[in-house]
């Protein structure tokens, strides 16, 4: 106020201006949300009737009606017949320009990206949505994967082209270091990394605060060297397999396209589960199985997911889509429909493996995390199929929910302000019609959607241009 006496005194307009500005901005009205069953992302049971209060981004107050004082003159939004859900956080994005309005459609609020690249690129993305010159969902950003030589006689493996690949430990902590300068929020390290060398690169990202996404072909060792979470079924696939040679066969037909990943999964050995989800719970190694990408078209809301992305893909409104989403829909859809009935069969016995490991592992207490990695599948509707998947699997809505909200953000180290619905914590929240409680599959009327208390454009703009293009071709990413 000094400051403010003392620049009045010399320039009277400037002042003013300060002082008009400073407490416009940190002092909107409060928005008071009530009458609607919340769910708050931390496990608890829904609250039914509840209020929460929002202001200066963050959540006041959050409780049943006749708990919370209601503010003077808010501005009230009634949520009867709704459901409040924390702010959607996708386990496993890789952000590209087009994908904003997609994901503040399916209530996504943070897309932590797994891996993206240029570094400099998602870097901006970030910056641009937290300035609000970018219309998306708040990002999260690691940068290029860091990984071990090819393994010989496998081909050039394609999705390594954008890699850091690092032979020796002191290259590993280097090119942790390079990622950690340009600032990116977190490291993802890939399977060909020798285990001392991924142990070396978790060490000095965790020294720099940095948590650890992986791929791996053997959990142990991804637990062993502290990686935060491992990425995608197959990693639980070649971990469960007991013969290395066997295991070596499987991972080169996979990398040489002999087979695709839906079809190794029949491979599995569940003997090994429980050994796998021990360390993994003991170590708090989360899981993102990326399940929807292979396996929903044997889901049982299969025919309904086609038909929405189906329709969704064909949205006039969405044409600035890129054309290959549609194409790889049909594809994915139609070649298990074309499947001989043997071919199905033993699709389906993947399918029930990885089912049984999701219920085994959540029933240990294991942290699951639903994400849309989206090569193949529509980014942000893919969370809300693998919260179908997830369901349908064995585990209630309440646990589904925090597989696309706490869990990620504990993973990102990021839990303190992010994931739940709870006092102090910043007011991202999704309104969605109907009760995911009795149909998992109601997270998807989202109504209304909150980043830091501010309400979000949710519609579709056949314009809609990101202002910082990304500079490279869209695909592939792991
Ligand atoms: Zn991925």
């Amino acid at each position: 106020m000094k400051l403010a006496r003392a620049l009045r005194r010399v320039m009277p307009g400037f002042a003013a201006l300060v002082l008009m500005s400073t407490p416009l901005w940190g002092q909107t009205r409060p928005i008071v949300i009530q009458g609607g069953t919340l769910i708050d992302g931390t496990g608890r049971s829904a609250i039914t009737d509840a209020v929460i209060i929002i202001s200066d981004g963050k959540f006041q107050e959050v409780g049943k009606r006749s708990d919370v004082k209601m503010p003077q003159g808010a501005e009230v939004i009634d949520a009867k017949g709704k459901t409040l859900l924390p702010g959607l956080i996708d386990g496993h994005c890789h952000y590209r320009d087009w994908m904003g309005e997609l994901y503040l459609a399916y209530g996504v609020t943070t897309c932590p990206n797994i891996s993206n690249n240029p570094v400099e690129w998602i870097i901006a993305q970030r910056e641009g949505v937290r300035s609000g010159s970018i219309r998306g969902p708040r990002v999260w950003a690691a940068g290029n994967v860091i990984d071990g030589p090819p393994p010989g006689g496998a081909g050039g493996l394609r999705r390594q082209r954008t890699s850091i690949i690092v032979e020796s430990e002191e290259e590993a902590k280097k090119a942790v270091r390079a990622l950690a300068e340009k600032g990116v929020d977190g490291v993802k390290l890939f399977e060909r990394l020798k285990p001392q060398v991924a142990k070396a690169a978790a060490d000095e990202a965790h020294r720099l605060g940095r948590p650890v996404f992986g791929h791996s072909l053997d959990i142990f060792t991804a637990a062993e060297a502290g990686y935060q979470s491992v990425e995608h079924s197959w990693s639980v696939l070649y971990t469960s397999i007991q013969d290395p040679k066997k295991k070596a066969e499987l991972d080169d037909a996979r990398m040489t396209r002999k087979i695709d990943t839906a079809e190794a999964h029949v491979y599995m050995e569940p003997a090994m589960f429980d050994r796998i989800i021990r360390v993994m719970v003991e170590k708090n190694v989360h899981w993102s199985p990326t399940w929807a990408t292979w396996f929903r078209p044997l889901s049982i809301h299969a025919p309904e997911m086609k038909r929405r992305e189906l329709t969704l893909l064909k949205d006039p409104r969405l044409r600035y889509l890129p054309s290959y989403i549609l194409k790889d829909t049909e594809s994915f859809f139609s070649k298990y429909e074309k499947a001989t009935p043997e071919k199905r069969n033993e699709l389906m016995t993947g399918y029930k493996m990885i089912q049984e490991f999701v219920r085994k592992f959540a029933a240990a207490g294991g942290k699951i995390h639903s994400g849309s990695d989206p090569n193949h599948v529509v980014p942000g509707y893919a969370v809300h199929a693998e919260l179908e998947m997830l369901v349908e699997a064995g585990l209630t809505p309440l646990q589904a929910l925090q597989t696309a909200s706490i869990n990620v953000a504990q993973a990102w180290g990021k839990s303190k302000e992010y994931g739940s619905v709870e006092k102090g914590k910043v007011a991202d929240l999704v309104i969605v019609r109907g009760n995911p409680l009795q149909n998992i599959s109601d997270t998807q009327n989202v109504e209304m959607v909150f980043i830091e208390g501010k309400v979000m454009d949710t519609s579709y703009h056949p314009d809609y241009k990101n202002p910082i293009p990304r500079p490279i071709e869209d695909r592939p990413e792991q």
